[in-house]
């Protein structure tokens, strides 16, 4: 059968301590278009999310939104980055972090956390992704 957009590839990942403090890096190549990992969590709801005090809230609809805090998740260590090789991408429910180009060996992963998230909460600190960084330049 052919692979479908959304089977998740079996990389090697590795949590590890990047420049912004940890990140999540492969292991060996992952090609243009892979389904890298998936952002998993407990889905709650908006009561919920007006309470929480999670870091690591991931909205999927206008209703449905994971709390991805638990160590399992892999992919609460994606770092966020304006010149991102990841993007994250919502289906059935579920959130995927996709390559958005090829990746090479060793690559930290990161992708766009979006403009609402920026704006709270990297604006204020300075974005310390690799392309808002002077070294990056
Ligand atoms: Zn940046």
């Amino acid at each position: 059968m052919a692979k479908r957009k959304f089977d998740l590839g079996d990389f090697q990942l590795e949590v590890k301590r990047s420049r912004t403090g940890l990140g999540l890096f492969t292991l060996g190549p992952i090609a243009k278009g892979s389904c890298v990992v998936e952002y998993t969590g407990r889905l709650i709801s908006e009561s919920e999310v007006y309470a929480s005090r999670s870091k690591y809230l991931f909205e999927v609809s206008a209703k449905k939104t994971i709390d991805g805090r638990g160590k399992g998740n892999l992919a609460r260590y994606v770092n966020h980055s304006c010149r991102p090789n990841c993007e994250a991408e919502i289906w059935r429910g579920r959130v995927f972090v996709m390559a958005r180009r090829a990746i090479k060996a060793g690559e930290e992963l990161a992708y766009n956390y979006g403009a609402d998230y920026f704006t709270r909460y990297i604006q204020p600190k300075g974005c310390r992704c690799l392309k808002c960084s002077p070294e990056g330049a």
